[in-house]
């Protein structure tokens, strides 16, 4: 059971460095989905409180106190948050696991990937010297740098809470930029102790700042106030094309990180076991609820029933509870309402013609009071089908057949998303042929959800704009500008003089 003490705190806003309640006086009660504990109160952010945050990260910026600070020395506080987060790793992974459900050892695993994500943009901070360009004339000194790009708006989904919130947070102020973060209403913990660790290592006021509350009205004014340069995203596909939408009015900078229906390639010299192993993975770590989870199994036809079999009898097998259950090897959806949306896809298509092979409706006994579902096996699909088309966010697999390699890309390929996929195969020609053809912003090869600080992350197709981690996860956060100097000035002679004599 989660029986944490509920945070007593309404004043959850964190606005140029100080923690302040909600001018409304609202709040809200953060509620553990494993067993519905109420494992917080916090402040409910509306319209204005936002405004308040984007005016002191306006401030910050244009005073400089962030952004003239040389890039080595931010690294050096990013490279101390990383140590910090180190050091506080257990209370941020139980305020994840409380917040989300998610069992204890996974959250530990995002504190530590969170850390390495600071340890990155930190150590490629202290690399950062623009480019001294050749401008073809030895008079003219012309350089390229990078400069913040301002104020950002970031806004972030409750599955992976402080992960989604660290791969912004990290390149923004490794850039120098300043920022308000609007967490999900959902899961905001981990994110006011973030800030609770920028406020030790001595963050100036103003430079991180932190809104708790619903989209509509703390974070819709990230995507249209005229003082906000720069809006980052990651969330559902219909709230990314709103926030795109708001924030032409002012043409600022979009960033989108949105959902995915990633394709699992399964050909049939593939190592049997590993595969069938992976696409469990692939398909229920963290029920589910993974912006990259393998949610379509494509499978070569001559091992699909032995493969899908194999696939039933194990998922059948996994292990559901609460975060602190040492049994328990995945945990419950996130909410009531969410667990509705994924039931209804699985309902939507058995009344099309899918056949359930296991899962598809919520957990008994202890499992009763929290949002737990059944991993769920559909084969038998159609691709036009919802439930192959849409994202379910859920424990959710369905599964397609191939009879050769063309036909195993094309599969792979239909879908407006484009996120992630992986093939599987012992035949090293296919598979890098396969993955060259693969439109999609991340590919494994005899492997499935793995990613790298160092190596981009993004989204092909409806899955986003932009990338985040990697060199170009720091290069979203940086204006490029070029600084021409002519070192020898003369007469053009372009327009004669026609005023003298
Ligand atoms: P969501 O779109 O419902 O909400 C995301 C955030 O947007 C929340 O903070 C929410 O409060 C806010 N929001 C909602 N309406 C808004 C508005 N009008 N203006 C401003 N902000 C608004 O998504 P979710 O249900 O929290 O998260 C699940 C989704 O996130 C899935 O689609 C998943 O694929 C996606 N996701 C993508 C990645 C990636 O890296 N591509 C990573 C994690 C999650």
């Amino acid at each position: 059971m989660t029986t944490a003490p509920a945070t007593a705190a309404a004043t959850s806003l964190y606005i140029d460095g100080a923690w302040v309640a909600a001018r409304s006086g609202d709040t809200r009660e953060i509620v553990c989905p494993a067993d519905g504990a109420v494992v917080a109160t916090v402040s409910e952010a509306g319209r204005e409180d936002t405004e308040r945050a984007i005016a002191a990260a306006r401030a910050a910026f244009d005073s400089g106190v962030w952004p003239s600070v040389p890039a080595p020395r931010r690294g050096d506080l990013l490279l101390r948050t990383a140590a910090r987060l180190r050091e506080r790793r257990e209370e941020f992974a139980r305020a994840e696991s409380l917040d989300t459900g998610k069992r204890i050892v996974e959250s530990r695993i995002d504190m530590d990937d969170i850390a390495a994500c600071f340890e990155y943009f930190g150590r490629l901070a202290g690399q950062e010297a623009g480019r001294v360009v050749d401008a073809g004339d030895n008079a003219v000194v012309s350089r390229v740098v990078h400069e913040p790009v301002g104020v950002c708006g970031m806004i972030t989904p409750w599955n992976y809470p402080l992960l989604q919130a660290a791969w912004k947070m990290a390149p923004a102020l490794a850039a120098g930029c300043t920022f308000v973060l609007k967490p999900s209403e959902l899961t905001p913990s981990t994110a006011m102790l973030m800030m609770d660790v920028f406020e030790e290592l001595g963050l100036p006021a103003g430079v991180a700042n932190l809104v708790t509350g619903a989209g509509a009205a703390a974070g819709a004014p990230l995507s249209e106030h005229p003082d906000v340069d720069m809006v980052s995203f990651t969330g559902g596909l219909e709230t990314g094309k709103r926030i795109a939408a708001a924030a032409s009015a002012t043409v600022k900078k979009v960033a989108l990180e949105l959902g995915g229906k990633n394709p699992n390639v399964v050909f049939a010299d593939a190592d049997f076991d590993a595969a069938v192993d992976n696409a469990l993975n692939a398909a229920f770590v963290h029920s589910g609820q993974v912006c990259s989870a393998g949610a379509r199994l494509i499978v070569e036809r001559s091992i699909a029933e032995r493969f899908v079999d194999e696939l039933v009898r194990r998922a059948e097998g996994i292990r559901l509870g609460g975060p602190f259950d040492d049994g328990a090897e995945t945990g419950p959806l996130i909410s009531a309402a969410h667990r509705e949306k994924v039931d209804a896809y699985v309902r939507a298509g058995v009344a099309e013609g899918a056949r359930l092979r296991c899962g598809g409706r919520s957990g008994d006994g202890d499992l009763e009071a929290g949002q737990y579902y059944l991993p769920t096996v559909l084969d038998r699909v159609e691709r036009g089908m919802s439930v192959v088309v849409d994202e379910a966010f859920g424990p959710v697999v369905t599964v397609e057949t191939f009879g050769d390699e063309d036909e195993a890309v094309a599969t792979a390929n239909d879908t407006h998303y484009g996120l992630a996929g992986a093939v599987w195969t012992q035949d090293a020609g296919r598979a890098q042929r396969v993955a060259g053809r693969l439109r999609h912003g991340t590919i494994w090869i005899n492997d499935f959800h793995p990613y790298l600080p160092q190596a981009e992350w993004g989204g092909f197709g409806q899955s986003g704009v932009g990338r985040e981690l990697g060199p170009s996860g720091l290069a979203e956060y940086q204006e490029a500008k070029h600084i021409y100097q002519n070192t020898a000035p003369q007469v053009t002679g372009w327009f004669a003089d026609h005023g003298k004599g």
